[in-house]
């Protein structure tokens, strides 16, 4: 069990709606469990409403109705300032003309602490995101990794009950996003820190999160674990939108206890049923999981074969659909034009509503 920071606290929602003016829904009856020192990541498209959701938490915007609870305390009316949560922006926001210490130290300043206090807090925020003796500087003389640990240290010092991150990567290179986003959640991790995290990247989301909360439309369309999600995606949506997956219109022919067959084709296979009926279905699989060159299975011929180096991808046409996919083997590739059969992994390939 890795330790729980004494300040964190969960959150809940419950029923939470927010409508902007009159009309513009951007959070609609969302309920929601978050767990005290666990790392919670929004996921979806823009505009599906995750800073709203974040925001609400933070109390800059109020929910037109439901309840929210931070810590068990009803806070859903209390302003920004009465509550004990501290929000990671994607700009980093830090003062140019002041120095690394003084811009952890600003919001301490707020809070009372003698002068002697906030200064040795302050170094203490610094020591905690990896950045001791850096005080001195300007934000100007640090890297973007580098400022947006600042302004981590800053949110950390206020020890807040939850800390919020509105998509914390999106100023940084590619290269560095890897490097902050593991130095974000070792922080969070090594400290027991309850944390909410936004992002539209789904990487990023299977990579940071204890749990994932995918959004749609204002709405939740799936809360579990990385793993829950990619294996055992609720919908076509969640299969589609964390990582890559082939949906397959299939028909379930028979249903015996918990497994289903279905068949493709011509082909037959037996998987999980998931509480669906006989009838018309999508099977949704992922590239790796696809067993390209297989004795039984259905069908396929090679359009694109592309080798990238640690792997082949293939684009193979069959009766039923074109589909993608993933191959370890580069040493004996196949060649366009071939005719070969595809079978499926026997973990991996699950059965979602049809349409
Ligand atoms: P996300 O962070 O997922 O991109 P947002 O929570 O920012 O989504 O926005 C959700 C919806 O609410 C969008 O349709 C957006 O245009 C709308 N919206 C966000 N903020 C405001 C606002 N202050 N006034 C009116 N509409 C807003
Ligand atoms: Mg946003």
């Amino acid at each position: 069990m890795t330790q729980i920071h004494s300040k964190a606290a969960p959150v809940s929602f419950r029923n939470v709606t927010k409508i902007y003016g009159t009309d513009v829904v951007a959070v609609d009856d969302i309920s929601l469990e978050i767990e005290a020192g666990k790392l919670v990541t929004l996921l979806g498209p823009s505009g599906c409403g995750k800073t709203t959701t974040l925001r609400m938490i933070a109390g800059l915007e109020m929910a037109t109705s439901g309840q929210i609870l931070i810590g068990g305390k009803d806070v859903t009316t209390l302003p920004a300032t009465d509550r004990d949560v501290s929000m990671v922006f994607q700009s980093y926001a830090l003062f140019p003309h002041m120095t690394v210490l003084e811009n952890v130290s600003y919001g301490l300043g707020f809070s009372g602490f003698a002068k002697a206090e906030t200064k040795d807090r302050a170094n203490a925020g610094l020591k905690l995101v990896g950045l001791e003796g850096f005080g001195n500087r300007l934000p100007s003389e640090l890297s973007g990794g580098q400022q947006q640990r600042v302004a981590v240290a800053r949110a950390l010092v206020l020890e807040p009950q939850v800390l919020l991150f509105d998509e914390p990567l999106s100023n940084l290179d590619a290269k560095l996003r890897r490097q902050v986003r593991e130095d974000i959640r070792e922080i969070q991790q090594n400290l027991g820190l309850s944390v909410v995290y936004v992002t539209h990247d789904q990487e990023e989301a299977l990579a940071v999160s204890d749990e994932i909360v995918v959004m749609r439309n204002a709405s939740i369309a799936q809360i579990g674990s990385p793993r829950d999600l990619y294996d055992e995606p609720a919908d076509r949506f969640v299969a589609d939108f964390i990582g890559e997956a082939n949906l397959l219109p299939c028909k379930i022919t028979s249903v015996e206890g918990d497994m289903a067959e279905i068949s493709l084709g011509d082909y037959r296979h037996k998987l999980p049923a998931r509480g669906l009926p006989v009838g018309d279905a999508t099977l949704a699989v992922r590239p790796t999981r696809l067993l390209v060159g297989s004795e039984s299975g259905f069908p396929a011929k090679v359009m694109k074969a592309t080798y990238v180096g640690s792997r082949m991808e293939y684009t193979l046409e069959t009766e039923f659909a074109s589909i993608f996919a993933i191959q370890d083997d580069v040493d004996t590739p196949l060649e366009i034009g071939q005719e070969i059969t595809v079978g499926l992994a026997p973990i991996g390939p699950v059965l979602l509503p049809s349409g």
